[in-house]
């Protein structure tokens, strides 16, 4: 039986003429295959103001709050009346917006009310999942004004994850049992589940998130567990691109990855996929294909088996911030790794693992790798901590902290190239080299540098990739 899951990001969803897209997309995929499953995200930028909104009740401050509610009825009772509903859909669907919305004071004034204590993930969670709450029950109403029996599902019925809240982690066991009795019985019912990504929740109920950009994590999982056939990621650019295209307007649509190259290259720094959401996909055997929106007559980008016997080369090049740490004098890393592992834990909300990219064997310096997962605040707000702990022990510990940038190429094989990784370091001849690692799954050579230098690096090594040839060993 022919299965595809498609997810709709943020900024597919954020417009009326995006939503017409989907729309169209949607119905057409509908005729192409047997069962169809649909993963949305939050609209653009809501996700972001319910974590907003979530500090504010934290410091009670309802004026905040309230403000953040209000802009968000606004902003989706606008979208929903430029869309093709009658009157009675209309209506359902502004009275499921208000219902949600007074949810989210109600959760607002819980935490205004626990004055005193830290803003708890466990809150956040709850306070952020309406995002996806709400663009779901749009969709799901849009498609079927449009004659396509769309049901909204909420993940929390279907995820079933551990207690990291903020970021936590799919029981594959239990959710395979969710998704066999509440997604399989509307896919025989031959209607569209129209599923929330980023929300889930424990075996008990509790509402959980995935972390930042986890609906990709929501649609991988849910995917797996169908067995479906193949999984589309719609959003608003034309697919993986060989380096950032803000950056260098002549980068291109990366037209292959396997699936540890797209792992590497989602974790040094591509944000357009959750970096945890490959993994339940090269487990299966799931090919995962990147399409633009408003171009889906496009390729995009293939991310399927890693070619373990293709030709070494690079396909893309990217540059993530880490933070280094340096000292005057040698002495031990210890006190320090833990330091970061837990202040990174009680920051961040992330396991204590840490992910140190390079150190220097007189233990002078450490430089660390931060997962794109965090957020765009995620530097400044653990070197910040990490400063205020510093102080803490100024004997023991004179580091001193500078933000520092990790440039990545990745590609194929890199392992088996030597000339092809000594063509991309000859690139540098004028940048200082703080530390090099070549990823143990032989996809990605990592160069850690001064932030000033990495633009310049970036641009060097982007050359060796459109300059035909050049790239490949
Ligand atoms: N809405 C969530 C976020 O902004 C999840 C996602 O977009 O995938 O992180
Ligand atoms: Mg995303």
């Amino acid at each position: 039986m022919s299965t595809l899951v498609m997810k709709f990001g943020g900024a597919a969803l954020g417009t009326s003429a995006g939503l017409e897209q989907v729309l169209r997309i949607i119905a057409d995929e509908s005729k192409n295959w047997e069962r169809l499953l649909v993963v949305v995200s939050a609209l653009d930028g809501v996700t972001d103001m319910l974590l907003d909104a979530a500090q504010f009740a934290r410091i009670d401050h309802p004026r905040g709050y309230r403000r953040i509610a209000a802009n968000l009825r606004t902003r989706h009772l606008a979208l929903i009346d430029q869309l093709p509903l009658d009157r009675p859909d209309r209506r359902t669907l502004q009275a499921d917006i208000d219902q949600l919305l007074s949810g989210l004071l109600d959760d607002c004034l819980a935490i205004a009310n626990n004055l005193n204590e830290e803003l708890s993930p466990i809150h956040s969670d709850t306070v952020v999942a309406v995002g996806e709450r709400l663009s779901a029950r749009i969709i799901a109403a849009l498609l079927r004004q449009n004659g396509i029996r769309g049901v909204a599902v909420d993940g929390a019925d279907v995820l079933i994850t551990d207690a990291v809240h903020g970021n936590a982690n799919p029981d594959f066991g239990l959710t395979a049992q969710r998704v066999d009795a509440a997604l399989l019985p509307i896919l025989q019912r031959d209607m569209i589940p129209v599923v929330t990504g980023y929300i889930g929740a424990t075996a008990a109920g509790v509402t959980t998130t995935l972390g930042r950009g986890g609906t990709d994590f929501t649609a991988s999982v849910i995917g797996a567990t169908l067995a479906a056939d193949e999984l589309w990621i719609w959003t608003d650019v034309d697919g993986m691109m060989t380096a950032d295209p803000r950056q260098l307007p002549d980068a291109r649509v990366v037209p292959d990855l396997g699936y540890s190259e797209a792992a590497d290259f989602a974790y040094f720094g591509a944000k357009i996929l959750h970096a945890r959401m490959i993994a339940p996909l090269a487990e299966v055997s799931l090919p995962l294909r990147i399409k633009n929106i408003f171009q889906p007559g496009q390729a995009g980008t293939l991310i399927s088996a890693d070619q373990e016997r293709g030709k070494p080369k690079i396909k893309a090049v990217t540059s993530v911030q880490g933070l280094a740490m340096r000292r005057p004098v040698s002495g031990s890393l210890a006190g320090v790794t833990r330091l970061v592992g837990n202040t990174l834990f009680k920051t961040l909300g992330m396991r204590s693992e840490v992910l140190i990219a390079s150190q220097s064997s007189n233990s002078s310096f450490i430089c660390l790798v931060i997962p794109t997962s965090i957020g765009i605040d995620g530097v400044d707000r653990l070197q910040r901590a990490l400063q205020a702990k510093m102080a803490e022990y100024p004997e023991k510990m004179p580091w001193k902290i500078e933000t520092v940038s990790l440039v990545s190429a990745i590609g194929t094989n890199l392992h088996r190239a030597p000339q092809l990784l000594s063509r991309i370091l000859a690139r540098l001849e004028a940048v200082e080299i703080y530390g090099i690692a070549l990823g143990a799954s032989n996809c990605s050579l990592s160069i850690a540098m001064a932030q000033e230098d990495a633009g310049a690096a970036v641009k060097r090594i982007h050359e060796l990739i459109v300059k035909s040839g050049s790239g490949s060993a």
